[in-house]
């Protein structure tokens, strides 16, 4: 079985990677039909956010192996949190979370949020 961060940085390196070839099937499109300064729609960043991602933490809880990360999209700026199960001879993502933004640059979230219920993840 290969460490949960070696799974995560293979996913993080395919998941570019279709990202980069989705970005170069689109070009003849975006050249067709958009003016190269309109970002609408251009996936713009997107393989540079991607590639960034990285593991801030590894717990567990449940049975579940949970992996926040720095987040991959550059509006969001929000950490994610992947549920991650053993599954045969590898991993599997069961969930993705988003960190509430109740949480701001506090560390604890606050117990009354109506998007989390206080857990800081939703
Ligand atoms: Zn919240």
């Amino acid at each position: 079985m290969k460490p949960v961060e070696q799974f995560f940085a293979e996913y993080v390196q395919e998941r570019t990677a279709f990202y980069q070839t989705e970005i170069e099937l689109l070009a003849p499109l975006r050249q067709k039909f958009f003016s190269p300064d309109c970002r609408y729609d251009s996936r713009h960043g997107m393989v540079e956010h991607s590639r960034a991602e990285r593991i801030l933490r590894v717990s567990e809880s449940d049975g579940e192996t949970l992996l926040e990360t720095s987040g991959k999209h550059s509006s969001e700026k929000l950490p994610l949190r992947y549920h991650v199960r053993a599954s045969d001879d590898s991993w599997r993502i069961y969930q993705v979370e988003t960190q509430c933004p109740c949480r701001g640059t506090e560390a604890a979230p606050k117990a009354d949020c109506r998007f989390c219920g206080g857990k800081g993840w939703r």
